[in-house]
């Protein structure tokens, strides 16, 4: 049974629950309504295999909300790749502006990072502005369009409200050749910007406002990138999008929810239209994504980034794909979360914790550890002799045993973190206190005997004794070890930056804000250490090398500012979730 078996009502025609929907495992989600629906076409129209497309409009990077369209896009190819399905890549330019190179090149890379190719087919709605042309001709030609003259004021008031049918453009029923003349006088530049419009002769009492005699052509004399003045008259999203459908044999055009109402003028312009013989576009809609903690319209990304509240659109705090790969968060962490977030009809709010520990899943299995220290302290371990070296193991990933292990130099002196001893610690205190022994992880058990801290009476050095022979073993009967605490040992270790990203907006609904959205802008979305010390291999990793931060974190070497002598991590997320602590 279809999961949703309404095609045209919002109402979800299902057995399920939306709390039962959210338990859903990818694999289920995988057989949501739209799936569901392709195949029973493909079924009832004896066609092998689905061609689909994503259509960004090059004005912006893409973002998470995006991803999720994507997954879908291309992942429906994918599943059909076998029978020969294939996903377009479409810019769709239709709106004349320059085309920026920058939003072209990060759109391409980024669907090509999350693990998506669209092969040879590469397309641009503004190639085939012909072809829209003779389209619109045709339907003038049908008696189906006409030029209206009105100024725009005066055509809002004219198509009435849900409870008040349309009124007649007093232009709507000029002849055939006039229309074709007026048309031809819009392409030619006679009239200013506003001047005239192309509208689809359809229904002025129809219940979907969308009917209501649409405009389809505009005048514009801004430059196009593609087609430079050629065209000062553009089509309307509503008329190119079912062409540019058509003319690609798109079979299942997918989109989000706000343009259900627009269906049945999608479906009248296929029905309309010259289009070419055997293609059929269909058009069926589904919930956008939406994340707690994160605004997600374009508009409002390029504000943030125009006005300098981050640092470019691939900040790693900004939801877009390229801040969110500089974060670290890895593509599998992120197609998994669209998969797993599922395609439904309803609009609904995930929470951002979802994402992050997709993320948390993919780099525990997947990471190997290393250990840095992000606020040292200076540990001298007494009773080993100055130039002492010794080589020790630690695991590199104890969830993936197979890798084994690596080696690290323990030397007299290594950095400890500065919360990792307290000279008069509360009962619970797992780490280093005068007196306690804990171990250095893959090294000694030691324990602490004294320090020496500076006038304001903070700690500046400690001094422990190492237990002999307590490597890989017990300390002796009678001494307990409090836990393990990682190190970098001062000889080796090297100087890093390590910048601690945190979430960008400490507001659960920035966008509702009455405010407005900056205003709940988190305040401490980043701090940066630039005194951390890291083993030396983390200073010769390649950027975007992922790893855990021993105790500390999932880390990523930036992906433009890691160098072997300027070491910088990023924070990509957490160990735990500390904002649900929080806000329990
Ligand atoms: P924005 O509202 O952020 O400006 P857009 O819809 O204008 O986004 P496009 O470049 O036109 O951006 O989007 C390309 C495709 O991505 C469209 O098919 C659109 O439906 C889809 N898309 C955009 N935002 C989301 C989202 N939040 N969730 C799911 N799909 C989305
Ligand atoms: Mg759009």
């Amino acid at each position: 049974m279809p999961i949703c078996a309404s095609v045209s009502g919002k109402s979800l025609n299902s057995a399920k629950s939306v709390v039962e929907y959210a338990r859903m495992t990818n694999e289920e989600t995988k057989r949501d309504f739209i799936r569901e629906w392709i195949a029973a076409d493909l079924a009832e129209s004896h066609k092998e295999a689905p061609i689909t497309r994503f259509p960004p409009e090059p004005n912006g990077y893409l973002h998470i909300g995006h991803a999720k369209a994507i997954c879908l896009d291309f992942g429906i190819a994918k599943e059909y790749a076998q029978q020969g399905a294939v996903c377009h890549l479409r810019f769709d330019d239709t709106n004349p502006c320059k085309e920026d190179v920058e939003f072209v090149n990060s759109i391409q890379e980024d669907i090509k990072w999350l693990g998506f190719d669209w092969g040879e087919h590469l397309y641009w709605a503004s190639d085939i502005f012909d072809f829209y042309y003779e389209c619109a001709v045709h339907l003038i030609k049908n008696g189906l369009a006409y030029v209206d003259e009105q100024d725009r004021e005066t055509m809002r008031a004219q198509r009435g409200n849900l409870t008040t049918p349309g009124v007649h453009s007093p232009y709507r029923n000029r002849s055939v050749e006039e229309n074709l003349a007026q048309f031809e006088a819009m392409k030619a530049g006679k009239f200013p910007e506003g001047g005239a419009v192309l509208r689809a002769k359809i229904d002025m009492a129809s219940s979907n406002m969308n009917m209501r005699d649409p405009v389809i052509y505009r005048i514009s004399y801004d430059h196009h990138h593609n087609t430079g003045n050629t065209w000062c008259i553009y089509p309307m999203y509503d008329f190119a999008h079912p062409l540019e459908d058509a003319y690609e044999y798109i079979t299942h055009s997918l989109c989000t929810l706000e343009f259900e109402n627009h269906r049945p003028l999608y479906d009248w312009v296929i029905e309309n239209c010259p289009i070419p013989a055997g293609s059929r576009p269909q058009q069926r809609e589904f919930s956008r994504l939406n994340i707690t903690y994160t605004v997600m319209s374009k508009r409002k990304l390029r504000q943030m980034v125009e006005e300098g509240y981050v640092a470019g659109w691939d900040d790693p705090r900004m939801p877009t794909i390229c801040g969110m790969r500089r974060r670290g968060y890895p593509a599998r962490a992120i197609v998994d979360f669209c998969e797993g977030v599922g395609i439904t009809k309803f609009n609904g709010n995930t929470d951002v914790a979802r994402l992050e520990n997709a993320v948390r899943g993919e780099l525990n299995a997947h990471a190997e550890r290393r250990m840095a220290v992000l606020k040292p302290l200076k540990l001298v371990l007494t009773n080993l002799p100055d130039d002492h070296e010794e080589e020790v193991e630690v695991v590199i990933n104890p969830e993936q045993p197979e890798l084994g292990n690596r080696k690290l130099t323990l030397t007299k002196e290594v950095w400890i973190e500065q919360e990792d001893f307290m000279v008069d610690p509360p009962k619970k205190y797992k780490r280093l206190s005068p007196g306690v022994c804990v171990r250095l992880r893959g090294g000694y058990c030691i324990v602490a005997k004294d320090y020496v801290a500076d006038a304001a009476g903070n700690v500046t050095e400690v001094h422990a004794e190492v237990l002999p022979g307590t490597i890989g073993t017990n300390p002796p009967e009678g001494i307990r070890c409090k836990g393990a605490i990682h190190w970098v040992s001062a000889k080796y270790g090297v100087k890093a930056e390590v910048r601690l990203y945190d979430r960008l907006f400490s507001d659960e609904a920035p966008d509702a804000n009455p405010a407005g959205f900056l205003a709940s802008l988190n305040k401490d979305s980043l701090t940066v250490l630039t005194n951390a010390v890291v083993e030396p291999a983390l200073a010769a990793a390649p950027a975007e090398f992922l790893c855990q931060f021993e105790r500390t974190g999932y880390f990523v070497a930036d992906r433009y500012d890691h160098a072997p002598e300027h070491p910088v991590f990023n924070r990509s997320v957490s160990l735990r979730d500390s904002w649900a602590k929080m806000n329990k």
